[in-house]
């Protein structure tokens, strides 16, 4: 079955298929702004796109993806961190950039093929060049301060992807509301390309577009040129969040249509927010999440991969602690039934085909409809456990699957000690004198101990021969 994917410009479901001869898709992810952690909101954004990749690369193949996401390493957010901390701007970018690796590397996301940072001399230069072209054409002027706007009028198409005219919101008005230097523009719809030095900005600065004054790229030109350097002037997926629809992806497509002259992306796809505990994320109410915060809790960075594909990448998604236990429990099962199915002393002769998963695949090429393939991979697991010894196709087909999702099942050994979670060292040495207590009938001591347990946020469960440790579940 085909791909098909909604895009957000034409609203329709489309089939998603390579355009130019070479027969390599091109795609491009906005990626994350390096100053911070990311959070697993970020992370919903960066899963889906994950499983996007894998499905296109089981469509056409490995080496015919090409799969690009940038790292926006310089915007008024990364300054003010580098100015906080009295750092140079680069060193605050890679740390937060080496940090994203490896979040990204233990929620088994696979790298892009290319990752432009926006400071990097040879987008600095593309990013500049495209400035110059747009300048030229007279879809963008010096303002007095020596910054660079685009001139949203000079673009007659302006606002078809976020529909801005037909909800009678004036762009400028849209656009005002995030314009501290409106004095400077002719218009307050225009957007910024290239920012004059400020000296908030400290040593940041760079060589302007041609009588423009030293500073820095804005944002949204970042995307277009790196687009441009790395896919060429057509690309034929483009994705982000939804907030990136406006004004960010309204703007590179005018950066990038006015500048090449082309059809810049043929498709746009954008997924829907995580909330958590039913809103929307942020520091003061104290449910903003990383990765690290959830590992701190007992949780594997695969349930919280598992739990992010739970909810259809289309609908807003509402994050708890108890998705992640539900999370837990299904990737142990998962990987009991990879190992069995793919143990040579089960495996018996058949045919050369299995076509036992063909409906977790129509799911997902159906919009990546992620709850609709979790929920016909179960049940084909199960019966393919219950009914008959697997063949050797059932098993490359349960693990083409698995990588469909990126899931990496837990290990033999892992399953065996029952670690599905993998509690804290303090947590762990509780639970050692707990069980000692309760082998010493000192039950006193060991309600105590279960007491302090609790309160760290563990449940032990006892058994003959042990006990499992899990986060405790919310009353
Ligand atoms: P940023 O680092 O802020 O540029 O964001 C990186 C990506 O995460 C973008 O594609 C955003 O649209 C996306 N994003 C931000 N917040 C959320 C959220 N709560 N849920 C899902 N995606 C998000
Ligand atoms: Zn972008």
């Amino acid at each position: 079955m085909p791909i098909r994917l909604h895009d957000s410009l034409s609203r329709e479901l489309r089939e998603l298929k390579p355009s130019q001869p070479d027969g390599v898709f091109r795609f491009y992810n906005c990626g994350p702004t390096v100053y911070a952690p990311a959070h697993i909101g970020n992370f919903r954004t960066f899963v889906v796109n994950d499983v996007l990749r894998r499905l296109l690369e089981l469509e056409f193949g490995a080496g015919k993806v090409k799969h690009v996401r940038n790292l926006t390493d310089v915007d008024d957010k990364t300054i003010q961190r580098a100015r906080d901390e009295g750092r140079p701007l680069a060193d605050v970018t890679t740390r937060w950039t080496e940090k994203f690796h490896a979040d990204c590397a233990a929620l088994n996301c696979l790298p892009p093929h290319e990752e432009p940072r926006a400071t990097d001399p040879r987008y600095l230069r593309e990013q500049v060049n495209m400035i110059e072209v747009l300048m030229d054409k007279g879809n963008a002027y010096r303002a007095p301060d020596g910054s660079v706007y685009f001139k949203v009028s000079s673009f007659k198409d302006y606002g078809r992807l976020s529909r801005v005219k037909e909800r009678e919101l004036q762009p400028g008005a849209a656009l005002k509301a995030h314009a501290a230097d409106a004095d400077e523009k002719e218009d307050g719809s225009d957007f910024a390309l290239w920012k004059a030095w400020k000296p908030d900005d400290g040593p940041n600065k760079w060589p302007g577009p041609k009588g423009a004054a030293e500073g820095r790229p804005g944002w949204h030109i970042e995307c277009s040129a790196m687009n441009k350097a790395l896919l060429g002037e057509t690309i034929d997926l483009h994705t982000g969040g939804v907030d990136l629809l406006f004004p960010h992806h309204e703007n590179e497509i005018a950066q990038s249509e006015c500048c090449n002259g082309q059809t810049f992306a043929r498709h746009w796809y954008h997924s829907e927010h995580l909330l958590v505990d039913g809103k929307k994320m942020s520091k003061s109410l104290g449910n903003l999440y990383t990765l690290d915060d959830l590992v701190a809790k007992g949780f594997s960075p695969m349930a919280l991969r598992y739990a992010l594909l739970m909810g259809h990448p289309r609908k807003q998604l509402n994050f708890t602690l108890d998705s992640l236990h539900a999370a837990e429990s299904a990737l142990a099962t998962l990987s009991s039934n990879f190992h069995t199915i793919n143990d040579p002393r089960n495996i018996v002769a058949g045919p050369e085909e299995c076509h036992r998963f063909d409906e977790v695949f129509d799911q997902l090429s159906d919009d990546l409809n992620t709850p609709g393939a979790l929920g016909k991979f179960f049940p084909a697991a199960r019966e393919l456990m219950a009914t008959v010894k697997p063949t050797k196709a059932d098993g490359g087909a349960f693990q083409r699957v698995l990588f469909a999702f990126g899931f990496q099942p837990l290990s033999l050994k892992q399953l065996a000690k029952g670690a599905v979670y993998d509690a804290p060292s303090g947590v762990t040495a509780l639970a050692e004198k707990r069980w000692a207590a309760k082998l010493a009938k000192d039950y006193a001591t060991a309600d105590a101990l279960r007491k302090e347990l609790a309160a760290a946020g563990w449940s032990m469960a006892d058994r003959k021969d042990g006990y499992s440790l899990e986060p405790a579940k919310k009353s």
